[in-house]
């Protein structure tokens, strides 16, 4: 909907919301800048000229990394050494002569200079069969881009340190872009891709920054720096907003706020129901760095350990490994540690592998099929974590399992890896446990038969929904197919609940619907007794489970079970949740 008001538009923008919150701030377009370079030659009359344009943006690269490296600051020293390390390449002798060579003899343009030098000297790297000289290939592939960034003109855009507070626009985010997202500033984000559940949804929510996801034509919509209101309860962005609307939004973020100050005298609370019966609240994590108060969580449900292979250039040696997987036992304090091992592809990408394309990625080789596929780096990931396993209560948790042979093929792995070490004399916990993710419809279908072979299982709802319902999670477009609350789904999830608790082995869900309020309620009732999530969420899901008996949430599950759809069944959870909170 676009509006005439004075001169400039207002313009409505509507969205999913997929992290609650609304904010007034300017517009911050992100447009990650993606190599255009073309192999062509200048006239050699020009060449001085290019070959100063080369030297200084050579000189100007120099200067950005320093400032990168310096303003990374001390918790974050390993990553400025990597952009030293991108620096020590701009004054490599021979990459830099041959390089000028191509501009002054051959006449290319620097750009194509540059493309055609660093590849050749990336290609010989490559084939050096050392993970050291392999990732300096990946440093001459981001040297190269910052080159030929700077020589055509185009601004380096870097999350991570903005100087005011802004709204994100992106097309899409990936998880490496908010990984590192300088959260003083970040106020809201919109993005024109990305289910509700798709990993920079749960990034936001995680840090509890109001945004929309599935904004068709955000980025060429709306300007840089235009002022826009976005509510995110209400899934809409208002550009040049009306002043009634900026105070709309400033009220309802009031709201939200109190009532995240009432759900917070919650916090230090044990998860449990009105009636005292104890529900089990664990967090979820992606790296060392998390921020949870050790008292106010039972365990840590879920380590993506992903993104520690995200951070870097080059896969993470197994002493990086095991140096970040003993800090988070050290934080979790005796607590248990549920390790997932690599959950790669999907939406979540490692560029220095350069795996081979998919048509359908979420369908494809990713995390546990490319573990077993890749025993190097699923070994290294293996040993690392054993040796982590005897300084605190570690367990390991397979992704994307979809039948027993991918259990027994893994458990295979854990031993192979126990053999390693123990011709090494290293130790570890030979005890330690194992469990899966039920994230795949074909194994939560024979809850019964893996309950029997696994210490403990986890529900993966965000993936589970997206197999159940057959819908993207990262696709706006079939995001109505995407239904968390499906009678189908409901169904899955009390067979998976009933078989394990039958064999006494613990079940936990550790999906973004662990960390809704109505949904925590209602999984209770359907049979759940652990529930993992952002520790943003403990709150709210202490809050709403104190409100009611176990009894009232298992009439709750019952009724819901009995529905046709998942409308009705959202609408009688509202009711009821609304109800609850009298
Ligand atoms: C899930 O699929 O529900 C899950 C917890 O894993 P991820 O979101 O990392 O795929
Ligand atoms: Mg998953």
């Amino acid at each position: 909907m676009a509006e005439k008001d004075g001169k400039l538009q207002r313009i409505v923008l509507t969205g999913n919301p997929v992290s609650d919150g609304a904010v007034v701030a300017r517009a911050y377009i992100y447009e990650p800048w993606e190599p255009d370079v073309l192999p062509t030659c200048f006239e050699p009359e020009k060449k001085q000229e290019k070959l100063d344009a080369f030297r200084r943006a050579a000189k100007q690269a120099k200067a950005e990394l320093t400032r990168l490296a310096e303003n990374l600051g001390p918790d974050f020293g390993d990553q400025a050494k990597i952009f030293l390390a991108h620096r020590e390449l701009l004054d490599d002798e021979e990459l830099m002569s041959e390089t000028e060579l191509a501009i002054t003899e051959a006449f290319w343009e620097p750009d194509a200079a540059v493309e055609k030098v660093f590849t050749s000297f990336t290609e010989m790297l490559s084939q050096v069969d050392d993970p050291l000289i392999a990732a300096r290939a990946a440093d001459l592939q981001d040297v190269k881009k910052r080159l030929q960034r700077i020589y055509q003109g185009r601004e380096e855009q870097n999350l991570s340190k903005l100087e005011n507070d802004v709204i994100l626009v992106a097309r899409d985010l990936m998880p490496s872009d908010t990984a590192g997202l300088d959260r003083r500033h970040v106020k809201g984000i919109i993005t024109e891709a990305g289910g509700t559940n798709s990993h920079s949804a749960i990034l936001a929510r995680s840090f509890q920054i109001p945004a929309i996801s599935g904004v068709v034509n955000a980025v060429r919509i709306i300007p840089q720096n235009t002022l826009l209101a976005l509510d995110a309860v209400k899934g809409q962005a208002i550009l040049r907003p009306r002043q009634e609307e900026i105070d709309a939004c400033v009220r309802s973020q009031n709201i939200l706020l109190s009532r995240r100050r009432a759900q917070a005298q919650y916090l230090g609370r044990p998860g449990a129901t009105r009636d005292g019966i104890s529900i089990d609240l664990g967090i979820n994590i992606g790296s060392c760095k998390f921020e949870a108060s050790e008292n106010y969580y039972d365990f840590i449900g879920l380590f993506r350990t992903e993104f520690l292979y995200m951070e870097g250039l080059c896969l993470p040696t197994e002493e990086e490994q095991l140096t970040a997987y003993t800090k988070v036992l050290e934080q979790a304090n005796g607590k248990a540690v549920t390790l997932r091992t690599l959950d790669i592809g999907g939406d979540k990408n490692l560029p220095y592998m350069d795996l081979p394309r998919e048509d359908n990625p979420f369908l494809g080789n990713r995390a546990l099929r490319l573990c077993l596929s890749r025993p190097d780096i699923f070994q290294t990931q293996l040993r690392a974590a054993l040796r982590a396993s005897h300084r605190g209560k570690l367990q390991l948790m397979f992704p994307m399992v979809g039948g027993m042979e991918d259990i027994y093929r893994a458990k295979a792995c854990v031993r192979a890896a126990m053999e390693q070490l123990d011709a090494k004399g290293i130790p570890y916990n030979p005890h330690i446990r194992i469990g899966i993710m039920i994230e795949i419809p074909s194994i939560a279908l024979m809850a019964d038969l893996a309950a029997a072979e696994v210490d403990f299982a986890s529900v993966g709802s965000n993936d589970l929904t997206q197999y159940v319902s057959a819908a993207d999670r990262m696709n706006p477009a079939v995001g109505p197919y995407y239904q968390n609350y499906s009678p189908a789904m409901l169904r899955l999830l009390e067979t998976v609940f009933s078989a394990f608790t039958a064999q006494d082995k613990p079940i936990s869900v550790c999906g973004e619907m662990a960390g809704d309020p109505k949904a925590a309620v209602l999984l209770t009732g359907l049979g759940a007794r652990k529930l993992s999530m952002n520790p943003a969420s403990l709150a709210g899901v202490k809050a709403a489970l104190a409100r009611v008996s176990l009894k009232e949430a298992q009439d709750l599950a019952r009724q819901c079970l009995g529905m046709r759809t998942q409308k009705e069944i959202l609408e009688h959870l509202s009711a009821f949740t609304a109800e609850a909170e009298v």
